[in-house]
């Protein structure tokens, strides 16, 4: 058991503006606990809570300023935390602060660049990899994605989240057993046997959160999202199975109602947030405090998930996420103070060890069956159905070991079962009896055992007397051999600078470097992932289809407010910025596996060369009757050195090509989910724009195709009104998509957007194309499949 206090760690996300100086100081002394001052400016420190303070110190495990990076934040936070967990503790790391301090950067990572990523993406490609590198153990992994919004939980990764709107899915509710452990109801486990299938269920979440959104919902600030990584692990042969989970948790904003100054349905939201964790607030408080018996864990769904977490078994750590502008004082000022008291809060984890019940089953049968034997033979109940052909083999296996075991105390061990003694006694006579027949073969295979000692000897010698006589023309056959040899070498060596391209790629599986046995292996074990790798690509293009599937057929005139539209977001720059670093690192990693391909038939001329060196050696030791030197000479030393510099290179090379293989999974399933929010955000306003020809004038008007997507509050009334209109949850918009989109007069380039958009109904666009099509073609890793990378491990 390990008894460990929450740990408490804060991170100053950059200012968006210049830093503004004196707002805040850290002091790290290496002795002291780390301890953040927020220094209140005077005029704010007058009217700041009844409290004329101007300086709060806050102390924390660790604080991470903000030129902190994200590679930083994973390993001194998250990386200690998958390391429990990957011993059998359960997990917990969650981001706490108010809206744009950094939570979702810091769980999820950033939407642009791949160093960006953040606690899931690196934690999911730590934990595959210690998994692969431990083969003492079997594990499987699976992943959850839950979001609680409005105190009703929702299965991020459920494949209807695309086809339905959120009210029509099912509810992920808690079930609590009779041992007070929670289970939640609706809420999918996903396996995940690689990195890439893992992040490809993170992104899927992601883009099921996205779509789900609303302008009048932004879900994303106001939901809590708890991704879980649930992993299971036994050793070969044994009953025992640990379980632990890790929670990545992102919380709603913290922000307080009366800031968000909003009435309405935002304000219902605002409620449940706040009540969300004004809950999580009071367990906090009540676990804080000594001797209180009674934790109020079960007043909301956020906190009833996460109890393990708080003041139970796992292993908890907490980041305060800091936006440290003037206007944001206050707000960080309670985040610290909420982290204090969450400092407070003891855990005790403890390995979550289960006896897997189908080895117990086993066990039990087996012990059932051994005191009915015994039963029957203390009884003398007398046993008369026959062996079966199994328990007979199982039983002359067991005495072939008991005779061969050279140790005195062995016994043969049958149980009281009577019919197995019999039968143990009855194939011992028949052993001993055939070998009385063999009486002769006794001393024939005694005096065959010392002909393998002393006689054998003699006839070799003979024989290698016979052997020498024949030397003469034995040298003529070798002769022979070396000139043949020699002429093979010469036309290896032709072949190899004629063509290396075809033996590139040529279906002949790669050389296994070093040890044979070795690459044999490393092949084995490799080739079906990299099978699964092709197939989860698939899936994740699929799945992006499927999404984008609903509006990919629109009309002309639809397509071309679509084209201006994109040009003119702001999320165009990193799609394009995103495409032009995917198409690097594709070019990289074209080019690498061409090099790797190089080095790996380098790697085999020179194993061959080296062997035709041996032969020949071998062959004009025996033709000038020289003694074959033991060491190898300098042209084969030259050689040895040039292969191991060759597998160095090679092992580099292939270590880059599977980062750069990750990295552009990444940078993919990036630019995914910004098209998917780019279109969402197109319909949107596509919709607005039909609302308001609607409302102005029936005719057609001239729309302004570049206008931004800022809304002003009169159309965003407008939509509001269309959307609850059309649905009550007014989530149907977004999240069916049931945009329809006509063509009035294309030539003019005006466009009428009909008021109920629905792109299910415009098969009748013979000239549309997909959307994907206008994103520019997708990369896919599997265009080198020809490489290296499909080939090699
Ligand atoms: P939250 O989830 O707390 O509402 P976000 O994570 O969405 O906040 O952050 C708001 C914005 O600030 C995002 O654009 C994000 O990319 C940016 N951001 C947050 N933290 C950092 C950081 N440490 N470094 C750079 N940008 C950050
Ligand atoms: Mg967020």
């Amino acid at each position: 058991m390990v008894k460990q206090t929450i740990q408490i760690f804060a991170r100053v996300k950059p200012p968006v503006r210049k830093h503004q100086q004196g707002i805040y100081s850290i002091d790290e002394d290496e002795k002291l606990i780390p301890s953040l001052e927020i220094i209140l400016p005077r005029d704010l420190a007058d009217g700041f809570v009844n409290n004329k303070r101007e300086s709060y110190k806050f102390k924390f495990q660790r604080i991470f300023d903000q030129d902190a990076n994200q590679e930083t934040i994973f390993e001194n936070i998250a990386k200690p935390v998958a390391g429990s967990v990957l011993a059998g503790y359960n997990g917990t790391i969650f981001a706490y602060g108010q809206t744009g301090s950094g939570k979702t950067f810091t769980i999820t990572g950033g939407a642009e660049r791949y160093s960006d990523r953040g606690i899931i993406p690196r934690t999911l490609s730590y934990i595959f990899e210690q998994l692969q590198k431990d083969s003492s153990k079997m594990y499987t992994t699976h992943i959850s994605y839950l979001e609680i919004y409005n105190e009703c939980g929702y299965d991020l990764l459920d494949p209807r989240h695309e086809a339905s709107s959120l009210d029509d899915l099912p509810k992920v509710t808690i079930l609590e057993d009779p041992d007070q452990n929670i289970h939640l109801k609706n809420l999918t486990l996903h396996q995940a046997t690689t990195e890439e299938e893992a992040l490809n269920l993170l992104f899927l979440g992601d883009t099921n959160r996205m779509i789900a959104e609303t302008p009048m919902n932004q879900a994303s600030t106001r939901s809590h999202c708890i991704f879980t990584i649930h992993l299971s692990s036994k050793e070969p042969g044994s009953a025992t199975v640990r379980h632990a989970k890790l929670h990545l948790v992102d919380l709603a904003g913290s922000e307080r109602v009366a800031k968000t100054g909003v009435g309405g349905h935002l304000l219902t939201e605002a409620k449940y947030i706040n009540l969300s964790l004004h809950y999580l607030e009071q367990v906090i408080i009540a676990l804080s405090e000594k001797h209180r018996s009674h934790i109020p864990y079960r007043n909301s769904m956020m906190t009833s998930v996460l109890r393990d977490s708080l003041g139970g078994n796992c292993m908890t750590t907490m980041i305060a996420t800091l936006s440290l502008e003037k206007r944001n004082l206050d707000e960080s000022i309670s985040t610290c103070r909420f982290a204090q008291r969450v400092a407070l809060i003891k855990n005790e984890a403890v390995l979550n060890e289960e006896i897997d019940p189908r080895l117990v089953i086993k066990r039990l049968q087996k012990e059932i069956q051994e005191l009915k034997d015994e039963l029957a033979m203390v009884t003398g109940e007398q046993r008369t159905e026959a062996l079966t052909e199994a328990e007979l083999f199982q039983l002359e296996k067991l005495i072939t070991s008991f005779l061969e075991d050279q140790d005195p105390e062995s016994r043969l061990e049958v149980g009281a079962d009577m019919r197995k003694v019999q039968h143990c006694f009855h194939h011992l006579k028949k052993l001993l009896n055939d070998k009385k027949i063999l009486g002769n073969n006794t001393v024939f295979s005694e005096s065959k055992d010392q002909d393998c000692q002393e006689p054998l000897k003699e006839e070799e010698y003979r024989k290698l007397r016979d052997i020498l006589k024949q030397r003469d023309n034995e040298i003529n056959i070798l002769v022979n051999m070396l000139k043949k040899e020699k002429k093979k070498a010469q036309e290896a060596l032709h072949l190899a600078g004629m063509d290396r391209h075809e033996f590139r790629h040529s279906q002949s599986p790669p050389f296994p470097l070093g040890n044979p046995e070795e690459g044999q292996r490393m092949q084995l074990s490799s080739a079906p992932s990299q099978a699964q790798d092709f197939s989860i690509l698939g899936k994740r293009s699929s799945l992006l289809h499927k999404k984008t599937g609903m509006r990919e057929e629109m009309s002309l005139g639809c397509q071309e407010a679509f084209e201006i539209f994109k040009r003119d977001h702001a999320d165009s720059v990193t799609i394009d910025d995103n495409k032009q670093i995917l198409k690097q690192r594709f070019s990289e990693a074209k080019a690498l596996g061409e090099s790797i391909n190089e080095a790996r038939s380098k790697i085999g001329h020179l194993k061959e060369e080296i062997t035709q060196r041996h032969i020949q050696q071998v062959a004009l030791g025996i033709s000038e009757n020289m003694a074959v030197p033991l060491m190898p000479d300098q042209q084969e030393e030259k050689l040895r050195s040039q292969l191991e510099e060759e597998k160095r290179r090679y092992k580099t090379m292939f270590t880059r090509l599977k980062a750069l293989k990750v990295e552009i999974e990444h940078l993919q399933l990036l630019m995914d989910k910004a098209k998917v929010k780019l279109q969402k955000e197109f319909e949107v306003w596509w919709a607005e724009e039909a609302t308001n020809l609607q409302v102005n004038s029936p005719a057609v008007n001239s729309l302004d195709h570049t206008k931004p997507l800022l809304q002003t509050s009169d159309s965003q009334h407008e939509r509001s009104q269309l959307l609850s209109n059309k649905s009550s949850g007014g989530w149907e918009v977004q999240g069916q998509g049931t945009g329809r989109f006509d063509v009035c007069d294309v030539n003019a380039r005006k466009i009428l957007p009909s008021p109920c958009p629905s792109p299910h109904s415009q098969k009748q666009s013979s000239t549309s194309t997909p959307l994907e099509d206008r994103f520019g073609k997708q990369l896919n890793f599997q265009d080198i499949s020809s490489h290296a990378l499909c080939q090699q491990e």
